[in-house]
């Protein structure tokens, strides 16, 4: 292998710029060429190539976002998309790749893998915590920690007022970040996909802490919660059951996806980098980089694309035991 490209696809996440500056770092130490691919799939179609070098992505570690841009690509997805891609990789010389990205840009890579023999290497990608092989992915540590300084900022005025606040955070169709962050900032109660527990249990969670002297709470809602009623109509069940409470919603929203990453995804990203560059030289593909007990792992995409990693039954308990 010679020539290695990199790209960043689907989602941007906290981190990528610090993997993307630890591929194209790895590459030059090991004397081989690596190059940029703007815009994802699709830039790959559309040849949008840039050789980087080790001072090309100065600056970049502390940054949110990613330099590359990423885009989403229908064209991909099909064969005759693939093979413009695979057309325009080879006229450029690129021997392999690392993708950054979530489930659906591994399953394109695997596709490209198995269709083509070209070897790839994926680096997860995505606030989510969502992929399996790893316990944790690129920007995910940097968005607990946002929700959780969001959330402490709500707690200040909902104690000044004695309000109940509903406060929606990201994850997709799993609760990562609303199970950490909440347990982090000290939530009432968490509502995840992976538990539902029901509306009633929710109405007298809320009186208990009433009852016990409370003067404010803060519910954490992820997206993807079974109760079948959005943050909105949540609130509005609320007043309807439980006059006592003047209650208010907060979506987080996008600024979940942003900000400078945590030193935690830092290192990560950098030692994710180092790692895919080198299982490419070692002959691997078709592979995600991941972490587990704070040691790299390398995961088959097919496997890691399979299932959602799954809630922390030990922290579910935690948060039980911390919300009485
Ligand atoms: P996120 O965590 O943000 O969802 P992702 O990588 O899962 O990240 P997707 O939009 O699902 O984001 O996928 C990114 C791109 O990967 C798609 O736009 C498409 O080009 C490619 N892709 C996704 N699924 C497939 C598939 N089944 N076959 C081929 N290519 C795919």
């Amino acid at each position: 292998i010679k020539k290695i490209g990199v790209f960043t696809s689907g989602g941007d996440s906290p981190g990528m710029n610090a993997a993307i500056r630890s591929v194209v770092r790895t590459c030059a130490y090991l004397k081989i060429e690596c190059v940029g691919i703007y815009r994802g799939y699709q830039g790959m179609i559309e040849g949008d190539f840039k050789t980087l070098d080790a001072r090309s992505v100065n600056n970049i570690i502390n940054k949110g976002g990613t330099i590359l841009k990423s885009a989403r690509c229908e064209e991909f997805r099909t064969k005759q998309g693939r093979q413009k891609a695979y057309d325009q990789l080879i006229k450029e010389g690129i021997d392999a790749f690392v993708v950054i990205g979530g489930n659906g840009s591994f399953h394109g890579a695997m596709l490209f893998h198995e269709e083509f023999n070209f070897p790839v290497m994926g680096i997860p990608g995505t606030i989510d915590n969502d992929i399996l092989g790893t316990s944790y992915t690129l920007g995910y540590d940097t968005a607990i920690n946002t929700v959780v300084e969001a959330v402490d900022k709500i707690r200040d005025t909902a104690s000044s007022h004695n309000r109940l606040f509903f406060v929606e955070v990201m994850g997709r169709d799993v609760g990562h970040i609303a199970l950490n962050a909440g347990v982090g900032a000290g939530a009432e109660e968490i509502l995840i996909p992976e538990q539902n527990l029901g509306l009633e249990r929710l109405l007298e969670s809320l009186k208990r802490s009433k009852a016990s002297g409370k003067s404010s709470s803060i519910v954490i809602v992820a997206e993807g919660d079974r109760t079948g009623k959005n943050v909105f109509e949540l609130k509005e069940y609320v007043e309807q059951h439980l006059p006592i409470y003047d209650v208010r919603v907060s979506v987080l929203g996008h600024m979940q996806r942003g900000g400078n990453p945590t030193c935690y995804d830092r290192v990560l990203a950098s030692r994710m980098g180092v790692k895919a560059v080198e299982s490419l030289l070692e002959g691997k593909s078709n592979y995600m980089v991941g972490i587990r007990d704070t040691k790299l792992v390398l995961t088959p995409i097919a496997d890691a694309i399979k299932a959602h990693t799954e809630i922390d039954e030990e922290l579910l308990r935690v948060s039980d035991i911390m919300t009485t």
